[in-house]
């Protein structure tokens, strides 16, 4: 039993929200292992996002090194790995966003221990729920290494409150960086320029094959921009080249749960749906009546896009205006 170690990414001063979903779980966590949160920040100038975290948890750790300006997992996992140990850890956790994914089970193999991916609740001190079969069933993981590390599916947990009492934040080496042979090339943009990140997103806006080729997306960047919100695809429109890859929403791509998610010309696969059923409000526009997505749609509208989304957008955005 022990401490919990949260890596919290960062933007700019503040907490991306995608952190205070771990946040939450490792509060649940902290409870059950009898130890107390102790908040992980890691890359160059994250300092600066300190005081937010401060409001989040009695620890924060801060690892600020101009050699972390470029995220790598080889360099990030031994820092997590050591941070870990001199804490106390017994859980080491982050949201299972890209960089979640990537480092935590590095950072598993360097601390040896077991390691649950994806995680939908912390039942006991070392079990774990987890979806499995595209979201329909769970499945429990009981893991008995002395430190556990998990990623913890962001729909699952809701964001966390600021505490009443602010933490103390103190510094850590990053020791020696080392990539182990790897090296960071260019981070090439998805295209999003922008608009807010699909984990952080509280309007998501995605397009299906039904949007026909990628030029036709451009309406939806329209009202993607006119609302404020992050573009996402099916699987069907990413490998069809459509968009870019890293847009993909689903089983296989990124589980998202803002306030309000359109699905344009997405049939509703169940695949999709492990990745956006937790919306709290889903507008479908679809031209076919028994498309699948209208099952789980709070509003849905029978149509085809290329007659909808265009006074859709001139509607909000003369909303917007007479709000001003
Ligand atoms: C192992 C595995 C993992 C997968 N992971 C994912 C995943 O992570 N994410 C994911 O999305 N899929 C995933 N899939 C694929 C999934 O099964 C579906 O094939 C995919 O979601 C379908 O995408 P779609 O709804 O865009 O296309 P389609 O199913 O082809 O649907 C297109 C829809 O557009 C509508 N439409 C067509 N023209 C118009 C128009 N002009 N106006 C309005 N509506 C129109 C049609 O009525 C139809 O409902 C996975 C599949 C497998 C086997």
């Amino acid at each position: 039993m022990g401490n919990v170690v949260a890596l919290c990414e960062t933007n700019g001063a503040t907490l991306r929200s995608n952190a205070l979903s771990v946040i939450s779980l490792a509060r649940k966590a902290a409870e059950l292992h009898g130890g107390e949160v102790i908040l992980l920040l890691v890359g160059k100038g994250v300092s600066a996002a300190a005081d937010d975290a401060c409001r989040y948890a009695p620890k924060v750790v801060v690892v600020d090194n101009d050699g972390l300006e470029n995220y790598l997992a080889e360099t990030y996992a031994p820092i997590l790995a050591k941070v870990a140990q001199d804490q106390g850890a017994s859980i080491v956790c982050a949201t299972a966003t890209a960089i979640g994914k990537d480092v935590m089970p590095r950072t598993a193999a360097l601390l040896d221990s077991g390691m649950a991916s994806d995680i939908a609740d912390i039942e006991t001190a070392d079990t774990f729920k987890r979806a499995t079969l595209a979201g329909n069933a769970f499945s429990r993981v009981k893991i008995s290494s002395d430190i556990i590390c998990v990623t913890v599916r962001q729909s699952e947990f809701s964001p966390a409150d600021a505490l009443d009492s602010v933490g103390t934040k103190s510094d850590a080496e990053a020791g020696e960086l080392n990539s182990y042979g790897a090296e960071f090339v260019k981070l090439e943009g998805g295209g999003g320029g922008d608009r807010p990140d699909l984990n952080d997103a509280s309007i998501v806006i995605a397009g299906g094959r039904g949007m026909g080729n990628g030029d036709n997306f451009a309406i939806l960047e329209k009202l993607a921009d006119t609302m404020g919100a992050a573009l996402g695809a099916s699987r069907a429109a990413t490998d069809a080249g459509y968009v870019p890859a890293d847009w993909q929403i689903g089983q296989t791509g990124k589980i998202v749960a803002p306030d309000l998610y359109f699905a344009v010309a997405i049939s509703g696969a169940i695949q999709h749906l492990a990745g956006m059923k937790n919306s709290k409000t889903i507008v479908a526009i679809n031209k076919d009546n028994e498309a699948p997505i209208f099952q789980i749609a709070d509003y849905g509208l029978v149509a085809k896009w290329e007659d909808t989304i265009e006074p859709l957008t001139a509607e909000i955005a003369k909303l917007k205006a007479s709000q001003v």
